[in-house]
């Protein structure tokens, strides 16, 4: 049972019941959950936690579901030390949180949609569906899937061949929409509208959102319930962020873990090509004003984010800050990262990663204080971003006589191909 109380909206405070709706009737803002934090209080313990599952349905007690449907191999991802990076950027408690390795389809959506998916089963829906930069789109595919549910997933045209496939094979209805991700959500509202399906992140936002707070109970209950002093994370639509600075919040106030030292600070990180709300906050002016996206950082570029003023607020009330990357810095940090921890992230986290590169520069977080790079996405769907970077390796002939050669860079290709050794 979950300690649900219903609906809120964030502003102007009318509740309603907990149901398929996003948007307030009277003021158009958006519907948050809210529970019954009293009861909450009385029950939730970090000793019942670890009893739980490994797998987002650890926080089953914080989130709006009553009956798991799916997610039972999500969530739950490393938050390793990442010691070799911090040497490079010389700070001394380095983690990172590495959503890449989140299951089935490696990036942080599998949170939110296994919430949204048992949501939308409880609600009787037998049509799942999502507006996406890619990411989510494979998410709610295999999730569906998985889950026996006919989904159709709305992308825009011109995304990377591995987050197309990566939605194809688990045989939804694909569609692709001639004009960016804020054009593909335009019409999903009209979709959700007209055919009354379950389009995740839109009719069931509020239930949605939720999933990502998991991200953030992940980080605490791993650094042995402490909160980090800095957390930096991408903003797309605006969900992850203030969701986890929602999480941390919960935290402090189910007394699990200590508000010590002043908070956490958060940082947001995006695409120089796409950053409404970086731009906001470096303006210092809670109005996010919408861009036309240009980036390699395809799953984080959404020019008018639904949750942006949410992003806005949590950075301000928190005392952080915002950073952009241009596409050669974030192909830069993704093989940073890559060469000194092992960690293969798509665009998206080459923009977080590089973004903290910069607050950490700047001085805006100190190098001496614990500090957590939320990696919310996985390479391997992005091949294409790193074309032409990496090292072209020209083959050899299978004789140690030409490894040698290779090694000791005697003799280059060309020369090798002129003494007929190749
Ligand atoms: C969706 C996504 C995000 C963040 O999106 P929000 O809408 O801001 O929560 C970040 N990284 C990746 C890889 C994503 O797919
Ligand atoms: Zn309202």
């Amino acid at each position: 049972m979950s300690f649900v109380e219903g609906l809120q909206c964030r502003e102007c405070g009318r509740r309603s019941e907990a149901r398929a709706v996003h948007v307030c009737e009277d003021c158009f803002g958006p519907y948050e959950v809210v529970y019954d934090y009293a009861a909450l209080r009385r029950t939730v313990t970090r000793e019942k936690i670890a009893t739980g599952p490994r797998n987002v349905w650890r926080w089953a007690d914080l989130l709006p579901v009553d009956k798991p449907v799916t997610g039972f191999h999500s969530g739950n991802t490393p938050l390793r030390r990442a010691d070799r990076l911090a040497e490079v950027l010389g700070c001394s408690e380095l983690y990172i949180k590495d959503d890449s390795a989140n299951y089935p389809t490696y990036s942080y959506k599998e949170r939110v949609v296994s919430v949204a998916i048992s949501k939308a089963v409880e609600f009787g829906f037998d049509t799942v569906g999502c507006a996406s930069t890619g990411n989510l789109a494979n998410s709610v595919a295999a999730h569906a899937a998985a889950a026996g549910l006919q989904c159709f997933v709305f992308i825009p045209h011109d995304l990377e061949q591995g987050k197309v496939v990566g939605s194809q094979v688990f045989g939804p209805s694909v569609v692709r929409i001639k004009g960016n991700y804020d054009d593909v959500n335009r019409l999903c509202s009209e979709i959700a509208d007209k055919y009354g399906w379950a389009i995740l992140n839109v009719n069931l936002r509020p239930y949605y959102t939720e999933g990502a707070k998991t991200f953030g109970y992940e980080i605490a209950e791993q650094l042995g319930w402490k909160l980090p002093k800095h957390t930096i994370l991408p903003v797309a639509g605006g969900t992850i962020l203030p969701k986890v600075h929602k999480a941390y919040q919960e935290l402090i106030d189910l007394g699990l873990v200590e508000d010590s030292n002043g908070g956490s600070r958060f940082y947001a990180a995006q695409a120089a090509g796409c950053n409404p709300v970086v731009t906001a906050i470096e303006k210092n002016i809670d109005v996010i004003v919408p861009q036309k996206p240009r980036t390699i950082a395809k799953s984080i570029a959404i020019g008018n984010p639904a949750d942006g003023f949410y992003v806005y607020n949590a950075i301000k009330q928190s005392g952080g800050h915002g950073a952009s990357a241009t596409d050669q810095e974030i192909v830069d940090a993704i093989r940073l990262l890559a060469t000194t921890e092992g960690i293969w992230t798509e665009p998206a986290g080459g923009t977080t990663l590089a973004a903290a590169i910069k607050l950490i520069k700047s001085g805006r977080i100190p190098k001496d204080e614990s500090i957590v790079i939320g990696i919310t996405g996985n390479g391997l769907k992005t091949i294409e971003t790193l074309g032409g970077s990496l090292p072209d390796s020209e083959p050899i002939g299978a004789s140690l006589n030409e490894f040698d050669r290779r090694l000791n860079g005697k003799a280059s290709i060309e020369e090798a191909v002129l003494a007929g050794a190749i």
